[in-house]
Order: structure tokens, then C-alpha cells, then sequence
């Protein structure tokens, strides 16, 4: 089996990469991987360094919307898995033409390839945020998308391009979403990485608004084995959800957070909260546990306590990837965003 992997040198990418080859998700041992990454600030070959030895492994850099080497790249392979994106909503706040260019026209540019080429299966990995904003109960798969910020409105539109394809013609497209994330190489600029990487070094940390934004977290590798599970079970033209059902505030989030670093609230700073800022995010996971048997096995605790450990362990991995100056008299959530490594 053969797999195009796009976005593989980033946070998710590089987890589902590194699992798929240690083989602990359900490619058979034979399994091989093209990784097809632009190394945007975002991506990381250092992600990939525990594999980077393994012959099964191919790493192109390049861009999912040049359509010349998109296409030449998908000979050969059984199936895509695509998670490249650009995926910082503060970012598509602070500028959001390259959320349009490589979510959705990298995504139509992907899909028009592997439609051409015949590709079995096109698992596209997206997020709950496309659903806006929920106040109780949880979103279902057939939930009508109302995306808030310009990342949410370009995942939604990559995800019913996705879903299009199946509908117009036949393609074999999955689409995948799932709630927040977290883990080992995650980019210092999400909460928890962005939080846990200043409060080692004993800086402040951005807590936005009033700090009761409630988001579900899912450990990385969980999502990974479910987008797995998907790949190889999930049925053509449907959408699975994928999340962890452990539902936190943020100004708890930020509590366990201090906790863990051994710091206190005098290392918070409260922001202005972000510009159209979801109060809550849930999903419904009933169909992907009742028709893939997908459950989550990382206990938040545990997957926290070990992020947190392996922040500390791993310096040598973040800090090049901080070059941001401390924030100014009027602190704002971006005066935290590093500004991450320089070009390769
Ligand atoms: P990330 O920002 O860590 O990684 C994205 C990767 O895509 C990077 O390696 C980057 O270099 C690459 N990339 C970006 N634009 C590209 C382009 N035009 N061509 C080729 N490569 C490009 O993101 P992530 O957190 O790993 O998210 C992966 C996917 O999962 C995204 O599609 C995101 O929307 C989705 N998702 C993320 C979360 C989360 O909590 N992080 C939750 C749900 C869904």
C-alpha cells in the first residue's frame, strides 16, 4: 500500500506519519509514504527526524497548489491522506489570503489529481470549527456548517469541494472532523504549546476575553488513529467525527497548565478576546464509535502530563522556533505568535 500524505512535516501530519510506520495504526508493515510538504513556518522536518532513516519514508517539498507536481506525485499511490493547511485562526484574523490559496485551492488542486489518477480512497482531514459555535448539545455530521473566522470558512469550503467530488463523480472521498488537538511537536503557537513554552522559560501567558471559550480535546494520536481507522473503514462520501468528550474552559485549561509548569496567576495576562471568538465547540462522536469501534485511549491527564514532560525534555525542539519580542504595554493574543524558523 502506498500513501500520499499531505501537510506530513506538521504537527498532526507527522504523528499520523511516525504511527503509520511504526506501525502501530492498520497499514500492513509493507506500507509506504510519500510526505508532500511546502515547510511553511508551520512544518518541521525535525518532526519527522525519528523516521527520517526509514526507506519506506519519501519527503518532497513542494506546494499542494502546484498542479504540475501534484499530479506527477500521485502515480503509484493507493490513497491520499490530506492535512495540509494553513490551521492558526489568529493568523487568518491577521491575514487571510493564504487560508483561501492552500485550503481550498490546495485542496480542489489535490482533488482534481487523484480523480484524474484513479486514486481508492481520499481520507480529508478537517475540523469542528467549521460548525461555528454551539451552546449545549453537539454537533452531528448532517449539522449545516457556519463557520466564523476566515480558517473555519476555508476548511468548510475545502470540505464540501471534498464532498462534491464524491457527489459529481464518484470519487472516494472521506472527510474527517475533529476538535482541538494537542501533543508532542506541536508549533508554539496553540494554546497549550504556546502556554507551556512560555511558562517553562517563567514569561506570561494570553489568556483571551473572559477565559470561558470551551473547546473538547483530543490527544494527536487518538485523531491519528481514528483518521487511520477511516481510511481503511470508512465508508465513501461520508463524514466521521472524531473527538476526545473531554470538554474544558479555557481559564481551566490555563489552571492545569500553571499547575503542571509550577507556575501561578500572576503569570497570566488577559487579552482582548479574538474577533468573533466560538464560545463553545462539541461534537457528537456516536458514528465513527458505532460504525469503526473508534475510541479514544490517551486519558487528558495522562496525554498532558506527558506533553508537558516532553516540552520540558525537548528545548532543543521549540526554541528555535521562538522569535518573538515580549508583548508591549497593550498586550494582544498575536504579540504571542513566534514567528517561526526561517525558510530551509
Ligand atoms: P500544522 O499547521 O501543524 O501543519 C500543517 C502542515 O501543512 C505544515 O507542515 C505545513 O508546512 C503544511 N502546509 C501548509 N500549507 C501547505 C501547502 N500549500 N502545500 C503543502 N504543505 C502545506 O497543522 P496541524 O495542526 O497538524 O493540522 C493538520 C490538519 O488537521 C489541518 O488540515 C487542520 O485543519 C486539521 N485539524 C487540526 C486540528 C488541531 O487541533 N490542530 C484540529 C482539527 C483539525
Amino acid at each position: 500500500m502506498r500513501i500520499l500524505v499531505t501537510g506530513g512535516a506538521g504537527f498532526i501530519g507527522s504523528q499520523f506519519v511516525r504511527a503509520t510506520l511504526a506501525g502501530t495504526l492498520l497499514s500492513p508493515p509493507d506500507v509506504r509514504v510519500t510526505v508532500l510538504d511546502k515547510l511553511t513556518y508551520a512544518g518541521n522536518l525535525a518532526n519527522l527526524s525519528p523516521v527520517s532513516g526509514d526507506p519506506r519514508l519519501t519527503f518532497v517539498r513542494g506546494d499542494i497548489t502546484d498542479a504540475c507536481l501534484v499530479d506527477s506525485l500521485m502515480t503509484g499511490h493507493d490513497a491520499v491522506v490530506h492535512f495540509a493547511a494553513e490551521s492558526h485562526v489568529d493568523r487568518s484574523l491577521v491575514g487571510a489570503r493564504d487560508f483561501v490559496v492552500s485550503n481550498v485551492l490546495g485542496t480542489q488542486t489535490l482533488l482534481d489529481a487523484a480523480r484524474r489518477h484513479r486514486i481508492g480512497r481520499f481520507v480529508h482531514v478537517s475540523t469542528d470549527e467549521v460548525y461555528g459555535s454551539i451552546e449545549r448539545g453537539a454537533w452531528r455530521e448532517d449539522t449545516p456548517l457556519a463557520p466564523n473566522s476566515p480558517y473555519a470558512a476555508s476548511k468548510a469550503g475545502s470540505d464540501l469541494l471534498a464532498l462534491a467530488q464524491h457527489r459529481s463523480h464518484g470519487m472516494d472521498v472521506v472527510v474527517t472532523r475533529c476538535s482541538n488537538n494537542y501533543g508532542r511537536y506541536h508549533f508554539p503557537e496553540k494554546m497549550i504549546p504556546l502556554f507551556v513554552t512560555r511558562l517553562l522559560r517563567g514569561r506570561t501567558v494570553p489568556l483571551y476575553g473572559d477565559g470561558g471559550n470551551v473547546r473538547d480535546w483530543l490527544h494527536v494520536s487518538d485523531h491519528c488513529v481514528g483518521v487511520d481507522l477511516v481510511l481503511h473503514h470508512g465508508r465513501a462520501g461520508e463524514v466521521y467525527h472524531i473527538g476526545g468528550g473531554v470538554e474544558l474552559a479555557n481559564k481551566e485549561l490555563t489552571g492545569l497548565l500553571l499547575d503542571a509548569c509550577g507556575a501561578g496567576w500572576q503569570n497570566v495576562v488577559h487579552v482582548p478576546d479574538r474577533k468573533g471568538h466560538d464560545r463553545r465547540y462539541a461534537l457528537d462522536i456516536t458514528k465513527i464509535q458505532e460504525e469503526l469501534g473508534y475510541r479514544p485511549a490517551v486519558s487528558f491527564t495522562d496525554g498532558l502530563a506527558d506533553t508537558v514532560r516532553w516540552y520540558r525534555d525537548h528545548p532543543g525542539w521549540w526554541e528555535p522556533l521562538l522569535e518573538r519580542a515580549e508583548p508591549g504595554d497593550e498586550p494582544r493574543r498575536e504579540d504571542f505568535l513566534p514567528s517561526g524558523p526561517p525558510a530551509p
